[in-house]
């Protein structure tokens, strides 16, 4: 009879120099392909060699669970347990935003460069530390006879970047038209953060904002700019922006276990300004594109009905833009579960002694928001401890993760697979 309990820690697996580096040599093949999802560029080829990649590096893991393949390239693997138990579902996204310009980095960003203990490249952090790190915990749990009481589900998008259409929102459809509901899913979205203290804390976060973007216009009579009048189009816009930067929307009623995140109030952000075509032509009209992030709590109209309550009495109009971007934010899941619990014990095994621990909400839309449809609750963490520029490392130059870090990533997940697919 096979172990169906593990305990995962590479401590006290006592893995071998030899054994580390492979981990880390294997993860950093997959940053050699530059899996880019953006408007302007997408080809699936390098997901498809990616993915010819992973099957040859970890053939045990492919060869054991079932694969699926959705919308292009997206992948669902499938370690299958006890049918009657409720599965349960890890997520990490196969693409990554554009480097831009290489001249920029310090190494090359498809290089997957080892360099002074770090992984270097586009997607070390966001996501492929995901993507390879599970891949990595499944073969070595593999390796030592583990076999998981429920069905363990992994749901590797390819457009996440863009928004998910293609990738978690097909294979969403695919679960929900099988009939299949997980007690959880665990996605990105939570991470090792500095405190102000010099500590660090670990924050899972239990719930995400959501995204919306409006267009304000002011208009104003086009005219000679020699006469300007006492308010040009231009100047109304610039007095309601500045209106909105210097208040803020009052905060949801949320769950206590949020309450303290420093991530829970709503954004706005004015992210793209147009106005004019002549220096000396005043004009006629002068817009302003903002993006926000509506906190857990609230909800899209809330923030346009804040949005209008603020700009409307200068004169601005305001709209909605409808794109394929827009969520609603999501629910705050539950910390009573089995698999939370499976998560935070996990996630204190592996952080480094003394780490804090809080609950939290990530300020960015992820995956999760097209899989959070076939599960329960929604979970996101990954041990990465982020510098000072914190979330905003995830689509910087140099983006790079500590080996130490990624270790950590495949421990995680052994851990957290072993413990969450016992229970239920
Ligand atoms: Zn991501």
């Amino acid at each position: 009879m096979l172990p169906t309990r593990f305990t995962a820690s590479l401590e006290s697996l006592k893995l071998s120099r030899e054994d580390k580096n492979a981990f880390v040599n294997r993860f950093a093949g997959t940053i050699k392909f530059p899996t880019v999802s953006a408007p302007e560029s997408f080809s699936l080829e390098p997901f498809h060699r990616m993915r010819d990649y992973s099957l040859c590096v970890w053939g045990e893991v492919f060869s054991t669970l079932e694969m699926e393949l959705h919308g292009g390239a997206s992948i669902l693997l499938k370690w299958a347990g006890d049918p009657s138990l409720e599965p349960v579902m890890l997520a990490a996204h196969q693409d990554v935003v554009p480097a831009g310009e290489k001249g920029n980095w310090s190494h090359d960003p498809y290089g997957g460069e080892v360099f002074r203990d770090r992984v270097w490249g586009r997607g070390t952090i966001d996501y492929k530390c995901g993507y390879a790190g599970m891949l990595e915990a499944v073969s070595l749990l593999l390796a030592r006879g583990f076999k998981p009481r429920r069905t363990v589900l992994f749901a590797f998008g390819h457009d996440e970047e863009v928004g998910g259409l293609s990738g978690a929102k097909v294979i969403t459809e695919s679960l929900k038209t099988s009939g299949i509901l997980c007690s959880s899913v665990l996605d990105e979205g939570g991470y090792l953060y500095s405190d102000p203290d010099g500590g660090v804390t670990a924050e899972l976060a239990i719930a995400e904002k959501g995204y919306a973007s409006f267009r304000l216009v002011a208009d104003a009579v086009q005219g000679h700019s020699s006469v300007p009048p006492d308010k040009t189009a231009i100047g109304i816009l610039a007095r309601g922006i500045v209106a909105l930067e210097n208040s803020f929307m009052p905060l949801p009623d949320v769950p206590g276990e949020i309450r303290s995140s420093p991530w829970l109030q709503t954004t706005v952000a004015p992210t793209i300004l147009s106005s004019g075509c002549k220096e000396n032509v005043l004009p006629g009209k002068a817009e302003v594109i903002i993006n926000t992030r509506p906190s857990p709590g609230s909800s899209v109209a809330e923030v346009l009905n804040y949005v209008l309550s603020v700009v409307e009495p200068f004169g601005i109009a305001v709209e909605l833009l409808d794109n394929a971007s827009i969520s609603e934010p999501s629910a705050v899941s539950s910390t009573r579960t089995l698999d939370f619990k499976a998560l935070k014990t996990s996630i204190l095994r592996i952080v480094p002694p003394g780490t804090g621990f809080r609950c939290g909400v990530f300020p960015a839309a992820t995956d999760s928001r097209r899989y959070s449809m076939v599960a329960k609750n929604t979970y996101r963490f990954l041990p990465v401890h982020l510098d000072q520029r914190g979330i905003g490392a995830l689509h910087s130059v140099d983006e790079s993760i500590s080996i130490s870090d990624y270790l950590r990533c495949v421990e995680f997940y052994a851990e957290y697979i072993s413990r969450v697919s016992s229970k239920g």
